[in-house]
């Protein structure tokens, strides 16, 4: 039976006339219905941010740290009930799931305990000039389905902390967990300092143009952020904007073959691969690529796909009907052309369940569509290499330019390969750890500007030079 889902606004739960229906992917059963905002409600929380920014940038900064670090225990003591409810949303197995609620409050902590420290710019006999950073205001938080409450948590916590107040959305396709999250907020933070609202895709380009939010922070496709962009541009909002990828993974000769398969596979078939920075083009030296690709495909052949909430599922199904369709048109490209297929490639697009069988190629062509394009699905093309130079040149043969991962039996080499990558993230022998403490962000068409660490806070500031003239008129 679908649930229904309440938002945020002013502190209090809200419903409204018109409602939304969210989807379990796996069974495509509709298991809550959510509201369906449009311009007045939005209306109703940038006022509700607008108001609490005037109170909420004063507060000390250790007192929003002690908000931020209730909301994150608010998360973590209802581990067990928002993995269920991820998994029935967004599909993902139970295992990634509670990495994905479990990482979720660790970060939220971790952007908590950073600081940004004023800078002396000058301290003279005549002069003493200071840089302070400012919060820019009421911040809009735009969020993807894949992975929903991460993407949501980590815009919140470092709005907060600066002394912003936001205005959350998360995708239509994946509400669910946020707005529980939301309701175990509603008393935490002081009312109009979070808010959470859902809607369709329409209801973006109206965060994107109201006059009273100051600062876009964006997660999604690359399409989507240049559009942001414009909307943006209208009265220069504040942007940043972490998109989409076509990652190159890079296996030089001297990797182990026995240690790298199954890492390997896991760099592209986390989440059913819908990872921004997941591996989605593969390089392999010519010397190891019969015996690695043998040994991925024959590990590949032990992973189960199947609904995320069934034990022993490694791929859950694909999040939406949309991104299935299209996962399922990059395969069926991929043999009209008579691309070769070390795995899978029968997909059904008419059954029941978004589900694409793994899928791995056998060197298809640089220009094929599935190399080509993010695939965002369980979906992984293998491709030969002979020199590095080559390899270097292939991988940054694209205008994306996220991350990246170089894979060796000599870190040193590794290094030196991965300095010739064009993405804000290189990976030497591991893959999609990210810190919260270090910047993550797109070169390229990947991305502007970036998240975590300093360099992510400072996103929501402005700097404030303060100049004040030691021999004063007094
Ligand atoms: P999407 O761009 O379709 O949607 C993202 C969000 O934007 C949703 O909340 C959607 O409702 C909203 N939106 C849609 N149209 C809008 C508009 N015109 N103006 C404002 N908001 C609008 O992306 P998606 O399909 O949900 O997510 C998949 C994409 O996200 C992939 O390309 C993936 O690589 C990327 N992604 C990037 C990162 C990163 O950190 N770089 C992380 C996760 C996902």
């Amino acid at each position: 039976m679908a649930v229904k889902y309440r938002n945020l606004i002013d502190g209090e739960m809200i419903e409204t006339a018109a409602t939304m229906e969210v989807v379990n992917p796996a069974n495509e059963e509709v298991i809550g219905l959510v509201p369906a905002c449009g311009a007045d409600e939005l209306d109703r929380a940038v006022a509700a941010a607008r108001r609490a920014f005037k109170s909420w940038k004063n507060v000390p900064i250790d007192e929003r740290r002690a908000v931020i670090n209730k909301m994150a225990d608010a998360v973590k003591d209802n581990f067990d009930e928002l993995f269920r409810l991820l998994t029935a949303e967004q599909g993902k197995p139970h295992a990634q799931a509670q990495m994905e609620i479990g990482a979720g409050p660790a970060i939220m902590k971790a952007q908590a305990a950073l600081n940004l420290d004023e800078v002396i710019n000058e301290d003279s006999e005549t002069r003493l000039s200071r840089t302070r950073r400012v919060p820019v205001g009421v911040v809009a938080g735009i969020v993807p389905w894949n992975f929903p409450v991460l993407m949501a948590v980590q815009k919140v916590a470092p709005a907060l902390l600066t002394g912003c107040t936001i205005v959350l959305k998360p995708s239509p396709f994946t509400p669910l967990t946020t707005l529980r999250i939301a309701e175990l907020w509603k008393d935490i933070a002081p009312p109009g300092v979070v808010n959470v609202i859902t809607g369709e895709d329409s209801l973006g380009p109206l965060m994107t143009s109201h006059p009273d939010i100051d600062k876009i922070t964006f997660t999604g496709s690359t399409a989507t952020g240049k559009k942001i962009m414009e909307g943006a541009s209208k009265d220069l909002k504040r942007i940043t904007l972490e998109l989409g990828g076509n990652d190159a993974s890079i296996v030089l000769p001297d990797a182990d073959v026995s240690k790298v398969a199954e890492q390997l596979f896991w760099s592209s078939f986390s989440n059913a691969g819908q990872i921004c920075v997941a591996a989605k083009r593969v390089y392999i030296h010519e010397d190891i690529y019969d015996e690695l690709s043998a040994a991925i495909a024959e590990y590949a052949k032990t992973v189960v796909v199947g609904d995320g909430a069934q034990q022993g599922t490694g791929v859950g199904p694909i999040q939406n009907k949309k991104q299935f369709e299209r996962v399922c048109e990059l395969v069926q490209d991929a043999k009209d052309n008579g691309y070769k297929f070390l795995v899978g490639g029968d997909v059904d697009p008419s059954g029941t369940g978004y589900f694409v069988p793994i899928t791995i190629l056998d060197n298809p062509p640089e220009d094929a569509r599935i190399v080509a394009e993010e695939q965002f699905g369980p979906v992984m093309p293998l491709m030969k290499f002979s020199t590095t130079e080559e390899v270097i040149q292939r991988a940054n043969a694209s205008d994306y330019g996220l991350a990246g991962a170089v894979w060796t039996g000599n870190p040193e080499k590794g290094v030196e390969v991965a300095e010739q990558l064009e993405t804000g993230t290189v990976w030497v022998n591991e893959y999609l750890h990210l810190s919260p403490l270090a910047p993550f962000g797109g070169h390229k068409q990947s991305g502007f500007g970036a998240e975590y660490g300093v360099e992510g806070l400072k996103e929501f500031t402005y700097t404030q030079v303060i100049t004040v003239k030691k021999d004063a008129l007094v």
